[in-house]
């Protein structure tokens, strides 16, 4: 079978469920210094539960300057006609 190259295009992979392997770390946290136990996703973990949550609080990624203009608002009724 000849091989050719292909152009694939970006596409959104719907929401689906995956079967996962994780594992049950048991390990001293780095910075409490506490025997701990963590669930990764295969990667020995440096940091117990406490000292770093899993919902760490992201970082804001979206800039500033994205913000949606808000509406006008006139406080004076000078401008009214009427
Ligand atoms: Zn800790």
């Amino acid at each position: 079978m000849p091989s050719k190259i292909i152009q694939v295009k970006e596409y959104t992979v719907r929401a689906h469920q995956r079967e996962i392997h994780t594992r049950t770390f048991n390990f001293v946290c780095k910075q409490c210094d506490e025997p701990t136990q963590r669930e990764t996703f295969g990667i020995r973990p440096l940091y117990c539960e406490r000292c770093r949550p899993p919902q760490a609080p992201k970082k804001s990624a979206v800039p500033l300057k994205k913000r949606k203009p808000r509406p006008m608002t006139y406080k004076s009724d000078e401008g009214k006609v009427g």
